[in-house]
């Protein structure tokens, strides 16, 4: 029996927590902490469970070719010859009859590290190719990110925490944010638990009594869905009134803000935005506001931790424009315990060098590929380019969009799609609107996947490449936050007939005439050794045996040098201070604010129900859901009082419907939420008939039209109806 080390990898905002596998005779017998990284980096009990999908007899263990229908779930095995002589020929077929504009590439993150990333291996794959249409953004934080950059421009990196900071805080506000579920970083969970062993004040605002709430005896404000930017500008117009404000301290920081407390004052708009405004609003007492209000002051240093729930609404950016006010306004930025109000994950960690979506080799050659080089470093600068031509070899469409662009090609600049190429993603399950993408899926010439199971997208696709997965590949696990880098070596060999994505795209790239521009002539295990030649780890041998390396250094505010002096070390905005107005966000701020509100008041005309969509503790996304008998569905939590309206019994099958598609789930009353808002869990892989999912993904019920600025996805406070079967059916 041995030990050895190994990290779960998923992209789950954990992304790297370091485990020990217990292997005998080549087999994995199970997970173990890993007692090198201390007591705070812990993984969570998915990653004491990854080695059960690793013997998953659903594993895919043979490339299949497509017999029926798409969806019908209808394939033959293939050899790896004929699969991969198919894959290049469609590809080069296609891309000759139509243009590299015809390849649409939605891989995404279900295999990580630094290596073994499957976007960039399949991106790297396509610019050796030259190039294809890529997806921009992503689903989990896009609309925060679009509102970080504004505020931070190059400086979002570093506006951030580190998790032992919390060690300072007085007074801890977990809003929208449930990091025993749905991670911030390793380190989070552990350090909140110490802060609440510690008496530390944590207020959880959501419309769910969270089940981190819960661990940490959090008091709990409930809240409407989609309704923080409301309580955001409450607390604001309190703090804007307090005799501790100081507009001289924010202009040294900030510009534009001026703005926005107007705005929140109603000086624009003759509506003050005071706690009698936002209760009737966001359905929270006005005295607790003013009394949340005045926390922030009083119990210094004051950390809020917003979670990602809080930007997946509509007018989402507004809700970090608004976390990033609050904090400078009461000087809880730049401290030690505070925050500036940005994602925990926005620092720095070790230094490691990854595998780059455009290889080295590419980018040397310049002069032969034109401009190629130029493009190379605006290209990964780049805003969303709705549509934009940025070079034959990258075009891009939000993420969100990606089905409609595949519909509509024209609508975003691009030629019809032909192909679309998944590696590492389950697009058709967790995009917006599972009826369009099927729709998309169902439009194109030739889909192919690589995948560890048979999942709805692979469902849909020509041709499935079986991969090996994360205990059959040596790599370097970055995390999402936290000052550590960990390792695992290949744990135990591949499933026969199964190859790593590094390899596939190898073999594709020899077929098309490509391989040293992909590999650079290097196997995986010389990548590993020229990474970690590159990085800071100095035991590279140690690293290796503990599978962990942890940097001095836990201890970072964010933007710290700048809090300490803004003239000598200003952030990378035009202004080199918070940007809270600038031409880069929307000329119209003010309508901006006002459709925040509007929609509001819009859903709760519209809406019998608000849907929430969280993560759960069970899987993550729709990666690795084994929904052994097909005929179970998910489960829809709804308000005791709410069942009682509703006449509905526990277990009763219940259709929930809206504007954009229906499903079945069966009721479950939950007492810790608020009435008038019922949840689901994202990720149940879909079954639609006839336009209703019998499965109970929500993602029939999401929209792809997303926010107004940065086009992000709506996942959460999204207006329902709720209907008894035998009401539906009219008995
Ligand atoms: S937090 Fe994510 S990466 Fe860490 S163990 Fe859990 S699932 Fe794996």
């Amino acid at each position: 029996m041995a030990l050895l080390p190994f990290f779960c990898g998923k992209d789950c905002g954990g992304d790297a927590c370091p485990l020990l596998a217990e292997v005998e005779d080549g087999n994995i017998k199970g997970m173990h902490l890993n007692p090198v990284a201390g007591q705070f980096i812990r993984p969570c009990g998915k990653g004491f469970r990854a080695h059960q999908d690793h013997i998953s007899p659903k594993r895919l263990r043979t490339p299949l070719l497509r017999t029926g229908s798409r969806g019908s779930g209808q394939f033959r095995e293939i050899s790896w010859d004929e699969a991969l002589s198919l894959v290049a020929q469609k590809l080069n077929e296609i891309r000759s009859e139509s243009g590299p504009g015809s390849v649409l590439c939605i891989a995404s993150s279900g295999s990580t590290g630094a290596l073994h990333n499957s976007q960039t291996l399949a991106r790297r794959f396509f610019n050796s190719i030259g190039g294809c249409v890529n997806v921009e953004g992503n689903y989990s934080c896009n609309a925060a990110t679009y509102a970080l950059k504004r505020l931070f421009g190059t400086s979002k990196g570093n506006s951030g925490f580190d998790a032992e900071t919390i060690r300072h805080s007085n007074f801890i506000v977990l809003w929208g944010s449930n990091p025993f579920e749905a991670r911030l970083g390793a380190e989070l969970p552990a350090y909140l638990i110490e802060a609440k062993n510690r008496g530390t004040r944590i207020i959880s605002i959501d419309p769910r009594q969270s089940l981190s709430a819960r661990i940490l005896n959090a008091e709990w404000i409930g809240i409407r869905p989609g309704t923080d930017a409301v309580l955001g500008y409450a607390l604001l117009f309190e703090i804007l009134k307090d005799a501790r404000f100081n507009q001289e301290f924010i202009s040294k920081y900030a510009i534009g803000f001026e703005l926005l407390a107007d705005y929140v004052l109603g000086k624009t708009d003759r509506i003050a935005k005071d706690p009698q405004w936002a209760s009737s609003i966001c359905g929270i007492d006005a005295k607790m506001i003013v009394k949340l209000a005045s926390f922030f002051w009083n119990e210094k240093p004051a950390i809020i931790i917003p979670g990602y729930s809080i930007q997946r609404v509509a007018y989402g950016e507004e809700a970090f424009r608004l976390t990033v006010a609050i904090q400078l306004a009461t000087r809880n930025s730049g401290m030690l315990g505070g925050s500036t109000g940005s994602i925990n994950n926005c620092l720095p960690g070790v230094k490691v060098e990854t595998l780059e979506e455009l290889p080295s080799s590419l980018t040397k050659q310049g002069s032969v590929r034109g401009s190629l080089t130029r493009e190379t470093q605006l290209w990964k600068d780049r805003d969303i380019s709705l549509g934009a031509e940025a070079g034959l070899f990258n075009k891009r469409v939000p993420v969100l969009r990606w089905a409609d662009a595949v519909l509509n090609p024209s609508s975003y600049g691009l030629r019809p799609i032909r192909v679309l190429y998944s590696a590492g993603g389950n697009f058709l399950n967790q995009g917006a609107n599972v009826t369009k993408n099927i729709r998309a899926f169902e439009s194109v010439d030739f889909a192919v996947c690589h995948e560890l199971f048979l999942t709805p997208t692979a469902n849909y696709c020509d041709v499935v490449l079986p991969v090996s997965d994360a205990f059959e590949k040596e790599d370097i696990g970055i995390p999402w936050a936290g000052n550590y880098v960990l390792y695992k070596p290949e744990i135990c060999r591949a499933l026969p007939n199964t190859h790593s994505d590094y390899w596939i795209f190898s073999q594709l790239s020899e077929r098309i005439g490509v391989e040293p521009i992909f590999t650079e002539e290097r196997t995986e295990s010389q990548w590993i050794d020229h990474f970690l030649a590159e990085s800071e780890i100095d035991d590279i041998d140690a690293f290796k045996r503990h599978g962990i390396f942890i940097k001095k250094g836990q201890l970072r505010a964010g933007l710290d040098d700048f809090f300490a002096n803004p003239v000598d070390h200003p952030i990378g905005t035009k202004s080199g201070k918070i940007e809270f107005a600038s031409p880069l966000w929307n000329s119209s701020m003010a309508s901006h604010w006002q459709g925040s509100i509007k929609e509001c008041f819009r859903q709760e005309s519209c809406r019998r129900f608000w849907l929430l969509t969280p993560k759960v503790s069970r899987f993550i996304h729709s990666q690795r859901i084994e929904q052994e008998d097909r005929s179970e569905c998910a489960q829809i939590h709804i308000h005791p009082e709410d069942m009682a309206s509703l006449g509905a019994q526990k277990g009763e099958i219940l259709k929930i419907w809206n504007s954009n598609g229906a499903l079945l789930a069966s009721a479950i009353s939950d007492v810790w939420l608020q009435p008038g808002t019922v949840w689901i869990e994202e990720g149940i892989w879909t079954m639609p008939i006839d336009g209703v999912d019998l499965c109970g993904n929500p993602n029939m019920l999401t929209s792809d039209e997303g926010t107004l600025e940065s086009i992000s996805n709506i996942m959460h406070g999204i207006p329902i109806q709720i209907e008894r079967i035998a009401e539906a059916n009219g008995q």
